[in-house]
Order: structure tokens, then C-alpha cells, then sequence
């Protein structure tokens, strides 16, 4: 028997405004231990906010966010979260970090600007490089990467120290189709072999189907939550408010 799911996130009834700008509303879901949870909505519909409060890093104006079941005020893990960014800001091929020395960056907490002239080898980060397929290039420089190995990297950055759950916000934009299937299988196979708890934002309505296994839709309240396979037609009709075929994205 596999053990009872625990709730990573849980979002109660949450409100967020942006001064007079109403985002979410009445937002109620929970994301389970275990899960390929996917975030899905349009731009601008509220995902990176609901994001920054799973986060704590705004507070709701009404209900509550919890954290491994945990009142947010109280939580203090942040060690078994990691976090993938969009994008490598600011490191483009004049940036002289190399890719050991990124992934090094996850051993350190707090500002430490200079920490990547630190050993870098350490064997957390040869473990983070191999679990991502990087270690060949762990001598380059990080800008000379395509977008699909940069965002590997910051993977591996990621899992430097040992997380329960990993969060990424649209972190393939930009990819091309090739470098985003081997982006996905990676996250599959720490989803699936290492049982990490897996929280994507996508608009990207053919990444979700295909990877999630856990959907919600959200435009500023909540459209669906449930099992992938449970999304239809009508719901992105809501969403969108387009008629969106999920054949064509089922079949991609
Ligand atoms: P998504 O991630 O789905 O694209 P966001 O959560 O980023 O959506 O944004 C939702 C809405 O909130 C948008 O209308 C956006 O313009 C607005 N918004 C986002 N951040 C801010 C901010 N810091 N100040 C004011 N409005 C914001």
C-alpha cells in the first residue's frame, strides 16, 4: 500500500488584489504529495501570483495558504522547496560563471555574490550535474548553452540540496520543441523515480495535457481542478474563451 498523499500546497478561499485590481478570487485546491501538478491559465490570468503566495512571498487579503501542511506565518522549511526560474537572467555569453559554478550557487543560502569562486566540485553538485545529463559540460561557460541546457542547469542548481518540491514558472518559454521534450522527461523521471512533487505554471496548453497529472485552471477564480485526464473542452472554452480542441493537444 502506498502511503496516504499529504498536502504540499493548499490554497483556502484565497483573495489577492493588486490595490483596487481584483486577481484571484475564492481560490480553494490543494496540490498532493506526489504530484505532476500543472498551473494552467492565459496571460495575466493570476498564475504567477497564486505562485508568489504558495511562496509567501505576498500574503493573501482573505483565506489562507499552507505549506507541508503548515500555516504559512509558521513555515519555516524552505530548504525542501526548489525553485527554477523562467529564464537564466542576465547570464549571456559574457557571463563568466561556468555551469559547476551555478549549480554550486544552490549550496549557498542567503546573498553570497562571491560564493561561486568557492570549490564548485563539491559531491552534492557532481550528483546535481549528473541527475540533469550536464556533467560533460561542466567546465563551460554557462552563456554559451543553448535555453534547453541552461534551464537544466538551473535544475540542477535546484536540487543541490535534497527537495520535496520542485516549482517552475513557464520554464520553457523560448525552447525549441526538441530541448522542451528533453526539459519534460527530466522532470518525468524526478516526478516519478525520486517521487518529488512537481508545480508548473504553463499557458501552454500541450505541455499540461502531456506531462500533468494534476491540472488546475484558473482566470482569476478557479475553472477546474481534478485529474489531467478530467480536463474537457468546456473547461477551456472558460478559460480562453475560444473553443480550444484538446484532440490536437492530445495528440501533439
Ligand atoms: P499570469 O502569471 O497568469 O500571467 P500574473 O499573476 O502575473 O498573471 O498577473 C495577473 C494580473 O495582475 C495581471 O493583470 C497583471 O497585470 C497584474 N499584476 C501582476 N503583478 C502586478 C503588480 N506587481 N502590480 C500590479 N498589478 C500586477
Amino acid at each position: 500500500m502506498s502511503p496516504m498523499p499529504q498536502p504540499i500546497i493548499s490554497f483556502e478561499d484565497v483573495h489577492f488584489s493588486y490595490e483596487t485590481e481584483s486577481v484571484l478570487g475564492g481560490i480553494t485546491l490543494a496540490v498532493e504529495q506526489g504530484e505532476f501538478f500543472a498551473l494552467l491559465g492565459p496571460n495575466g490570468s493570476g498564475k504567477t501570483t497564486l505562485l508568489k503566495l504558495a511562496l509567501g512571498l505576498m500574503r493573501p487579503d482573505g483565506g489562507e495558504v499552507r505549506l507541508f501542511d503548515t500555516a504559512m506565518a509558521k513555515f519555516r522549511a524552505w530548504e525542501r522547496i526548489g525553485y527554477v526560474p523562467q529564464r537564466a537572467e542576465g547570464m549571456d555569453n559574457r557571463f563568466p560563471g561556468t555551469v559547476a559554478e551555478i549549480v554550486a550557487q544552490g549550496e549557498h543560502s542567503g546573498f553570497q555574490p562571491l560564493a561561486f569562486m568557492k570549490r564548485s566540485l563539491t559531491p552534492a553538485v557532481v550528483d546535481a550535474l549528473h541527475t540533469v545529463g550536464m556533467w560533460h559540460a561542466r567546465g563551460e561557460l554557462i552563456g554559451n548553452l543553448s535555453r534547453g541546457q541552461q534551464q537544466r542547469v538551473l535544475v540542477a542548481r535546484a536540487l543541490v540540496r535534497p527537495r520535496d518540491l520542485l516549482v517552475l514558472d513557464e520554464p520553457t518559454s523560448g525552447i525549441d520543441q526538441g530541448g522542451q521534450q528533453n526539459f519534460y522527461s527530466l522532470l518525468q523521471d524526478l516526478n516519478r523515480e525520486r517521487g518529488m512533487t512537481v508545480f508548473l505554471i504553463s499557458h501552454d496548453v500541450g505541455v499540461v495535457l502531456e506531462q500533468a497529472s494534476h491540472v488546475a485552471c484558473i482566470s482569476h477564480t478557479l475553472v477546474f481542478h481534478g485529474a489531467a485526464e478530467h480536463l474537457t473542452e468546456d473547461h477551456l472554452l472558460q478559460l480562453y474563451g475560444t473553443p480550444v480542441s484538446l484532440l490536437a493537444h492530445r495528440h501533439e
